[in-house]
């Protein structure tokens, strides 16, 4: 078993290659097992039918597209939970019983428990509180992982597994310069923040408004262009993100500043300035620096 291992507990077969492409690939490059969490399988992304040639449904295709991903990032493992994509807030699909908006949180929970014993990662990254955007299956995984985080520790609670306590918790985030940076380019283009999207369902200007403060800040830009390699693997989505995705340059301008919420250990100051997750980690081999 490889010495440093980092768990990114994730919703949806792209949230990987849009938000972390960059952080997996400069992790793994540094000698780390990067493993996956994809909570559900997708089913409410909006494909254009020329993307389901040769697929069953969205599902499949989208799984499909994560495996090449997963492949172009060297993820040591993706843990498929299988639960239906649940859509935006409010929509059909969040309804359906099968979908994680629906699934209990303790049972949800309880699948991130076995994981983390099973991976024993020292370092976990999951959404905000918002879930990024406000995406319902974000908002799930972000409330079963953090319950996970503490329950996997503690030996009463039972899945045939030891114990195991991760030493570090991240949200992932965007800085609030970034947002609003990103809110004035729109304005500038003439587009409503409150309205992106293919579907006009993004709301950027309320993404501001949750923004947790940033701990950590990870220089990912040398790994940019595998971020954009394994991003493109989700073509059937990149249509969709087109709309509220920062031009090519200007995401090469930011990559170097990924920013990530540290929920535990809880800073003892409000402003900490981390350049590495695995920061203060205690491994038998350290690992090199980034
Ligand atoms: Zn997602």
């Amino acid at each position: 078993m490889s010495n440093g291992r980092l768990l990114i507990s994730y919703a949806h077969p792209d949230d990987e290659s849009f938000g972390l492409g960059g952080l997996i690939a400069a992790y793994v490059a540094r000698g780390v097992d990067v493993y996956l969490i994809c909570a559900t399988n997708g089913d409410a992304g909006t494909v254009t039918p020329e993307f389901l040639n040769g697929y069953k449904s969205v599902a499949e295709l989208r799984l499909a597209e994560l495996e090449r991903a997963s492949e172009i990032l060297k993820l040591k493992h993706v843990y498929k939970l299988g639960y239906k994509d649940s859509g935006m807030m409010g929509s059909e699909t969040s309804h359906d019983p099968h979908s994680l908006w629906q699934a209990s949180q303790d049972e949800v929970a309880r699948r991130v428990v076995e994981v983390i014993r099973e991976v024993k990662p020292q370092v976990v990254i999951t959404f905000n509180k918002y879930g990024g955007y406000g995406h319902p299956d974000h908002i799930a995984i972000q409330r079963a992982t953090t319950q996970a985080f503490t329950a996997a520790s503690d030996p009463t609670y039972d899945t045939g597994q030891p114990p195991y306590q991760p030493q570090k918790l991240y949200y992932s985030g965007i800085s609030t310069w970034q947002i609003r940076f990103g809110i004035a380019l729109m304005r500038l283009r003439g587009q409503d923040p409150r309205r992106v999207g293919i579907n006009k369902d993004i709301d950027i200007q309320a993404i501001l408004e949750h923004a947790e403060p940033t701990h950590a800040t990870i220089n990912v830009g040398r790994y940019f262009d595998i971020w954009e390699r394994a991003s493109a693997c989700h073509s059937s989505q990149l249509g969709g993100a087109r709309s509220f995705r920062l031009p090519l340059s200007l995401r090469r301008w930011l990559a170097p500043m990924q920013g990530f919420t540290r929920i535990y250990p809880a800073p003892a100051r409000s402003r900490i300035d981390e350049r590495d997750l695995f920061a203060g980690v205690k491994l038998d081999k350290p690992i090199p620096a980034l």
